[in-house]
């Protein structure tokens, strides 16, 4: 019996906003590419996402003051990341007592520091799970909060009911992550499956930049292409 309805039921108790359910077994070697043999033999993987308080977001222009800043630090990022983590793990343990082999992704750990890129990406397996499809930006953008929502991913073999078509690219003409890269670091390319992110982000600026806020801010946040993009804007 697939268990799509119990873990969504488990995972709506701990006030996600977004499940869905990804059948990962054509992504083996692009998987492993990044995660290493630890993530190879699982059928499917389950995407978790908790929406970013809007409240939040919304002031990110003014981030040079720190309580803009620290508020999109706490409450934006690290708490959102610390539940869902807590929330991988709940729904790990649920389906290891049934006996399904599970490997819950921490959620922003950068295994390759160099790059910046994860164990697995948890952009491309809610992608794959039909949340939303990947933006000029690199974020994964959803129809209802735009890619104001953080996300984590728990491989498993449960039996689970996935997704067959991920959403379309949906960005077409527009151009205001561009537009609002303090760096010009986003080359304004439409993502396609296959291309390196390099294709399509000038990653070194975006860290430059990074590294340039740490010097003189308590709490060194950019976060401006997520800020300007519609579709999050209208949530
Ligand atoms: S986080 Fe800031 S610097 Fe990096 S790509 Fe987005 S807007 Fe540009
Ligand atoms: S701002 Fe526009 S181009 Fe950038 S990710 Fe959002 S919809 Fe796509």
């Amino acid at each position: 019996m697939k268990m799509n309805g119990k873990i969504t039921r488990l995972l709506k108790s701990h006030l996600v906003d977004y499940i869905g359910f990804a059948d990962i077994t054509r992504y083996q070697d692009e998987l492993a590419r990044f995660g290493g043999e630890i993530v190879r033999g699982y059928k499917s993987a389950v995407s978790i996402g908790i929406a970013i308080p809007g409240s939040i977001v919304d002031h990110l222009p003014d981030r040079s003051d720190a309580n803009v800043s620290c508020e999109y630090r706490t409450h934006g990022y690290e708490v959102l990341n610390q539940r869902l983590n807590l929330t991988a793990s709940f729904l790990s343990s649920y389906l290891n007592n049934r006996n399904y082999r599970t490997l819950p992704i921490a959620v922003a750990d950068r295994t390759d520091e160099e790059n910046a890129l994860p164990t697995v990406s948890h952009k491309m397996i809610a992608h794959i799970a039909g949340l939303g499809w990947i933006g000029k930006n690199c974020l994964l953008i959803t129809r209802t909060h735009g890619p104001r929502v953080r996300f984590i991913s728990v491989l498993t073999d449960a039996p689970l009911r996935t997704v067959d078509d991920p959403l379309p690219q949906e960005c077409g003409e527009c151009e205001e992550c561009v537009k609002a890269c303090p760096v010009g670091a986003i080359k304004g390319r439409n993502y396609v499956t296959g291309e390196e992110r390099e294709d399509r982000l000038d990653f070194m600026k975006c860290q430059k930049y990074f590294e340039g806020l740490k010097k003189h801010r308590a709490y060194p946040v950019c976060g401006m292409c997520l800020q300007a993009c519609p579709y999050g804007k209208r949530s």
